[in-house]
């Protein structure tokens, strides 16, 4: 199975504007147990927090869910999220929310394009040019005459 832009729009991982993860999925099937294993290996495409252009983020990681299979489910059965409780006579397996989950946590908190060798930024030069100026102003607006002031007063007493 291949999770690409598709299945991030179904899945409405919004966040996520392209990218290809080959999804390795090895379930075990015992009696009561079935143990799925998700291997995701790939990119992702997601804007990136300074500049909006996209950033490529490389993934690898590992999941796994159990299933436990009961004759009954009892109402809360379900309140664990690695281990998904079923009927054992009914039960499908649909494992595209569990998917869809797996990818939403593996994504950084942060996405941001990497510094190149030189330590500079590889943003958006556009983007780049307009945050300098943003932060420019701002460290004007640090040097206020009217806390000049205060501050020499200070200095005085
Ligand atoms: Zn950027």
């Amino acid at each position: 199975m291949v999770c690409d832009k598709q299945f991030f729009e179904l899945a409405e991982l919004t966040d996520l504007q392209d990218g290809c993860l080959d999804l390795r999925v090895d379930m075990i099937k015992t009696e009561k147990l079935v143990d799925v294993k998700c291997h995701f290996s790939g990119f992702v495409m997601a804007p990136c927090d300074r500049c909006l252009l996209p950033v490529n983020i490389p993934m690898e990681f590992e999941d796994r869910l159990i299933v436990k299979l009961v004759p009954t489910v009892e109402e809360g059965d379900n309140e664990d999220d690695d281990i998904w409780v079923m009927d054992e006579n009914t039960y499908e397996l649909d494992i595209f929310h569990f998917v869809y989950e797996c990818i939403r946590l593996a994504m950084p908190l942060r996405i941001v394009h990497a510094d190149d060798e030189n330590g500079h930024s590889t943003c958006d030069p556009a983007v780049l040019a307009k945050l300098k100026e943003l932060s420019a102003d701002s460290a004007k607006q640090d040097h206020d005459p009217r806390w000049d002031a205060l501050k020499n007063l200070k200095l005085d007493s």
